[in-house]
């Protein structure tokens, strides 16, 4: 690894520790996340959010076809000042309680372990250094290859194996060198309730959620990512929830990213892109029911590069978040990442793709988001003026 200055447009620069693989949410195994042995099976799996996912994430950026346009670089620990960007400081002292004691769990499937709070905050410095590479002009497109994931961590709480908000923070970071309009589309199965949370009165962060219809999950994850959560107060109209029928494939996640998505980014006119990329959308994901292929990760994130050439000077962020097939997540970020870059041809071909044929629903479901939204918006401004 090499903290280079090379910038290119054909390169994507990894961020990565390998201390973020110390992080284990248990050693025991059990039926799911849930960790428990209700005694029918003999064989039981550890739990899906573990340090090999990330292993196979890391090698095949290596060791697959895309290496040549790899560039790895050290990532490093996050500074509690960093943290306070986004959270409050009396979560961040409860993190750094649970993190000496050992064995907490914060929440339902989500423990800190030891080693775990180190490996978090590695994953919220690495994500805080990527976005720093791109603001500084090293890199155009930069990915935090990172864990324990992000996306359901609020300011005051955490959420779905999530502890810090690595995006949320990098966000801040962008926000606090100037830029003054930054854009989150969050592409993992499950929404992004917590960097929603984090940004929902704000009109200087558009966040952007694609995820399946699994609405609230309890008190960690009070959001239900339906429709109607459009912001509050300046905020309103600036957080945009894409809820997708079950099995909407590749042709239901292409079309919301031009019907949905790509207006959405034209009327906000981001100066930086964060994609907030989770795996656990593609056809094979224990935790998801989206039934995306490799060759949909492809066009999502070739749609997202389009979008940055047009309105960020080709500048994305990309940041990791589940994604729990050891193999398919892997092969599926190689292929998000060939898009990414634009390449004329797919350089790695899919191993299993399964193609759903209900993506008709999907097509329907984003029609009446595409009518329904504006018209929840002005109803939030008037209620709230
Ligand atoms: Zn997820």
């Amino acid at each position: 690894m090499a903290d280079g200055d090379e910038s290119s447009d054909e390169l994507i620069h990894v961020f990565w520790h390998d201390g973020m693989l110390a992080h284990t949410n248990s050693s025991s195994y059990g039926v799911f996340d849930t960790l428990q042995d209700p005694g029918f099976l003999d064989v039981l799996e550890p739990h899906p959010e573990n340090a090999d996912r990330v292993r196979n994430m890391k090698s095949i950026l290596q060791r697959g076809p895309i290496s040549p346009y790899i560039r790895f670089h050290q990532g490093r620990a996050a500074t509690q000042q960093e943290l306070l960007y986004f959270h409050t400081p009396e979560y961040v002292q409860e993190l750094i309680a649970a993190g000496k004691s050992g064995g907490k769990f914060l929440c339902s499937g989500t423990c800190l372990n030891v080693g775990s709070w180190e490996a978090a905050l590695l994953a919220a410095g690495s994500t805080c250094k990527a976005m720093q590479h791109i603001l500084d002009g090293h890199a155009k497109l930069a990915y935090a290859l990172v864990r324990p994931p992000g996306h359901h961590a609020q300011p005051s709480h955490a959420d779905g194996y999530c502890f810090l908000n690595n995006a949320g923070i990098a966000v801040h970071v962008a926000l606090m060198s100037g830029y003054k309009r930054i854009a989150v589309i969050d592409i993992d199965v499950h929404y992004g309730n917590g960097t929603a949370e984090g940004f929902y009165e704000r009109d200087d962060v558009l966040t952007v959620s694609l995820h399946m219809n699994h609405g609230s999950w309890g008190p960690s994850h009070p959001q239900t990512g339906q429709l109607d959560e459009v912001g509050r107060g300046k905020g309103i109209g600036f957080n945009l929830n894409i809820p997708l029928p079950n099995g909407s494939g590749d042709q239901g996640y292409e079309y919301a990213m031009e019907e949905l998505v790509v207006p959405a980014l034209g009327a906000f006119k981001p100066e930086m892109l964060v994609l907030v990329m989770g795996q656990d959308s593609s056809a094979f994901d224990p935790n998801g029911r989206q039934c995306i292929t490799m060759e949909g990760y492809r066009k999502v994130a070739q749609i997202i590069r389009q979008q940055a050439e047009l309105h960020t000077g080709g500048k994305v962020l990309v940041v990791q978040e589940g994604g729990y097939h050891l193999t398919y997540a892997a092969y599926c970020l190689h292929a998000a990442l060939e898009g990414l870059l634009s390449l004329p041809q797919a350089l790695l071909s899919d191993p299993i793709a399964y193609y759903p044929e209900d993506e008709t629903f999907a097509v329907e479901r984003v029609k009446q988001i595409k009518y329904q939204y504006n018209s929840l918006v002005q109803k939030a401004r008037t209620s709230s003026s």
